[in-house]
């Protein structure tokens, strides 16, 4: 057997899950093979590669062990309630054990239609496939928990949105696919059975060492509460925004989830927005810690109905596991900038420096990835670098006087070189990659993935990469694209 399928998501009671068969597209053409990772799953890249993969990679056929399925969930989606929303253009071909033992998702985005698909053609755009592509295993390589694109492909046929685009499949793969929203979707429909199944069935998968636990559902709440609040520190210390995080965006699992209107910072802004339909900025840079919080406290209300004793012993438990929220994101996001920044100890007046000096750098328009690299430079013996991001010398002096004291003369290398990337998905990059792929030239789309596979090493080969957009390439906006 090519893939070693173990499906159990499929076993779980058919209220959960629709089954379907992918949609074919005989003129599939694989544009991209995730080796590594087809590695690590015990999957032969060379297969993937030849026309029996591809097939299966482009729902043609049907591998031996899959069991496909398209997974219920519900959500709100920019606050507003949506009761049933589902796989409407992904389908769960089946789960791999991989080499560490690990259960991951193989999933086929856009693969045509389901029950959940409503008006949708369950289809996708290659641009959207391309860009998840590079921001996803750009993410895994800058070391922050996300799904992962195990292949693209283009189907060959044409999809219909403003006009007419080539179309694509994006190969995904992931802890589970398991949302806040799938939680709700059971919660809504008042039925504790399958809220109960579907706890036990995540405590099993992702959080194994509350196995056992009498009355688990808090603890459960936390141990996600804390996953989620170190996934949007490592995201906020990239200066990324996810764009779009409504509950079913949310995995439980913790890892980054649907790369729709996600851009990285180019100059550092706090309030910073890009996704075209964020009008108010809910999901804003350095509104996404409070949404996560938000979105927890929805998964709060779906397993309280679980929890036993009395109604106010019950939200005092609730709000307890939130509350630790806060703390885990704090600890996380001061570790992690205080890393960014070399300093060794992070002390009580950490929180409040970090602020003031990200004000400097939106103060300054200062680009935030190459300020931090500049950095290393200056913490190396060189300062040109870091006065060459800066116009007014005067702001940067009396910070780098600060800085200096606060490291005692002595910054952490070797923390600021892990935790400071050179080269970040730029959107201006996947824009060019994306128009270039569209007319048939994929080359700029697989150096974009090459140059972004080792993001803290210096290279070269991918200096360009490292370049903030000029004012004409500068990309504002992005959009879903579904
Ligand atoms: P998203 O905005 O990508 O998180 O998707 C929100 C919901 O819309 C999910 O239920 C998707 O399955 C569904 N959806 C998005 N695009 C399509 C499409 N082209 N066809 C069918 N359903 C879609
Ligand atoms: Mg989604």
């Amino acid at each position: 057997m090519a893939i070693c399928f173990d499906n159990t998501y499929a076993q779980m009671p058919d209220r959960f899950f629709e089954r379907v068969k992918p949609a074919s597209a005989p003129e599939a053409r694989l544009l991209r093979v995730n080796g590594a990772l087809a590695g690590e799953l015990g999957i032969d890249a060379a297969w993937l590669d030849s026309p029996a993969g591809t097939a299966v990679l482009a729902g043609n056929v049907l591998p031996e062990g899959a069991d496909p399925i398209a997974q219920a969930y519900a959500g709100h989606q920019f606050g507003g309630w949506v009761p049933q929303l589902g796989d409407g253009r992904a389908i769960l071909l089946g789960e791999v054990l991989d080499q560490t033992g690990r259960r991951r998702d193989i999933q086929l985005k856009g693969a045509g239609r389901t029950p959940w698909s409503r008006g949708g053609d369950g289809k996708s755009p290659l641009g959207p496939v391309l860009r998840e592509y590079v921001v996803s295993e750009a993410m895994a390589a800058l070391g922050v928990p996300t799904t992962r694109a195990l292949a693209a492909l283009a189907t060959g046929e044409k999809v219909l949105r403003e006009d007419e685009r080539p179309g694509g499949v994006l190969v995904r793969v992931a802890a589970s696919h398991i949302r806040v929203g799938t939680f709700q979707y059971f919660f809504a429909r008042d039925d504790p059975e399958a809220l109960r199944l579907l706890g036990e069935y995540v405590i099993a998968r992702h959080y194994p060492e509350l196995i056992g636990v009498a009355d688990p559902w808090m603890p459960l709440l936390e141990a996600v509460a804390k996953r989620q609040a170190k996934l949007v520190a490592g995201w906020m210390q990239l200066g990324f925004i996810h764009g779009v995080m409504n509950t079913d965006n949310m995995t439980v699992s913790g890892e980054t989830i649907d790369f729709g209107p996600c851009a990285f910072l180019d100059t550092f802004s706090f309030g910073k927005v890009f996704s075209s339909i964020d009008r108010g900025g809910r999901y804003a840079w350095d509104q996404q810690p409070a949404i996560a919080h938000w979105n927890l406290a929805r998964l709060a209300e779906c397993l309280l109905p679980l929890v036993s004793g009395g109604d106010e012993d019950k939200l005092e438990g609730a709000n307890c596991a939130l509350s630790h929220f806060e703390e885990h994101f704090q600890e996380a996001y001061y570790r992690g900038f205080a890393n960014k920044f070399g300093l060794r100890q992070v002390g009580g007046q950490t929180g409040l420096w970090i602020r003031t000096s990200l004000a400097l750098l939106e103060k300054a328009q200062v680009d935030f990835t190459r300020f931090f690299t500049a950095l290393g430079q200056a913490a190396g013996g060189d300062e040109t670098p870091l006065r060459g991001e800066f116009g007014n010398q005067g702001d940067l002096d009396g910070w780098l006087a600060e800085w200096r004291a606060l490291t005692d003369n002595d910054p952490d290398l070797v923390r600021m070189s892990e935790s400071n990337p050179r080269r970040i998905p730029r959107n201006h990059r996947i824009e060019e990659a994306i128009a270039a792929a569209e007319s048939g030239d994929l080359a700029p789309f697989r150096r974009l993935v090459d140059g972004l596979a080792s993001p803290f090493e210096e290279d070269p080969d991918f200096v360009d990469l490292e370049r903030s957009p000029q004012p004409n390439e500068c990309v504002n906006r992005t959009f879903c694209g579904t």
